[in-house]
């Protein structure tokens, strides 16, 4: 790996970091995840130049690698500390479980695309860290692994998964984008209280591709 990770790939991803904290991201454990990860890896290699600009990309079956500056406004809202237990919703390329992983969480992650959970899962095999990956749907979350300390959904859910919160432990944040409309999600913050009630924050607007629902996982 390392030798696919040069010092143009590194000064790139400095310059990245410099975008997102123009963007008012402040968590330092958030910027020198994104500092370390090489994003590069995680886009087919004849789209190098794309990789550290600050723009989501298609990484195949329709989908794609959320923006940075997603990525970083999502963790930072996630408040990861090391040893958490974390489970994510849409393992997508696996650049996000990454981040996770390098702030020293304890990363589950879910995929509800065949082709793009093996491929995924192979690719991670080759990074240095211990991700947990899953084919299945993120709706139902990971009753087995359940409590986690942090969940993070990283496409657009069409109404709080119950089922989710469950799994949730008491003090757990769970980052969600709901749909407000066809092509807008709230970025929302629930904080599940020691009474299992839940604190909702709100942090403006993304857009994301959407949380499938029952399509089946042979596709
Ligand atoms: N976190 C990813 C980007 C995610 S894009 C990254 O870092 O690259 C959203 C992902 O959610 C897509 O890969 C999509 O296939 C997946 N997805 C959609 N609905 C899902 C569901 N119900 N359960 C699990 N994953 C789902």
């Amino acid at each position: 790996m390392l030798e696919r990770d040069n010092y143009r790939h590194k000064g790139l991803r400095k310059q990245l970091v410099e975008v997102l904290r123009s963007k008012k991201i402040t968590d330092e454990a958030v910027l020198s995840a994104i500092n370390a990860v090489p994003r590069h890896l995680f886009l087919d290699s004849s789209f190098l130049e794309f990789a550290y600009q600050d723009k989501p990309f298609p990484i195949g079956s329709g989908q794609t690698i959320s923006q940075p500056y997603t990525v970083a406004f999502q963790t930072e809202l996630l408040q990861v500390k090391k040893g958490m237990k974390v489970l994510e919703i849409g393992t997508g390329s696996g650049y996000q479980a990454c981040v996770l992983a390098e702030m020293g969480a304890k990363v589950f992650s879910i995929e509800r695309q065949r082709k793009l959970y093996i491929k995924t899962k192979a690719f991670l095999l080759e990074m240095p860290y211990v991700i947990k990956t899953f084919l299945g749907d993120g709706n139902e979350g990971l009753a087995i692994h359940a409590p986690f300390d942090r969940i993070l959904i990283t496409a657009a859910a069409p109404e709080i998964p119950q089922t989710l919160i469950d799994q949730l432990n008491p003090d757990g944040i769970m980052v969600i984008p709901l749909s407000e409309n066809e092509k807008e999600q709230k970025m929302l913050r629930l904080i599940k209280n020691s009474d299992g009630s839940l604190t909702t924050q709100e942090h403006g607007f993304f857009r994301f591709v959407p949380l499938l629902e029952n399509i089946g996982n042979d596709n």
